[in-house]
């Protein structure tokens, strides 16, 4: 797995849709990767603020922010 395929599959990493063969292909890029490391950490952060605030609002730079690391 390389790096832009591993950004593709983060969101459906993060909502457990993944299969097995998959996911072990995405950990292991995860432990050798120190870039890819961090993006997860990133979104996934983002991915739990959105969720806390999303009852509340939807803030607009978040959501940008999150558009910007796929296109
Ligand atoms: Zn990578």
């Amino acid at each position: 797995m390389n790096c832009p395929e591993f950004k593709k599959l983060i969101f459906e990493y993060m909502e457990k849709e993944m299969d097995n063969v998959t996911k072990k292909e995405f950990q292991l890029h995860l432990s050798t990767c120190k870039d890819c490391e961090r993006d997860l950490m990133e979104i996934a952060k983002a991915v739990s603020l959105f969720r806390r605030l999303k009852k509340i609002a939807v803030p607009e730079a978040l959501d940008s922010k999150i558009q910007n690391l796929f296109y």
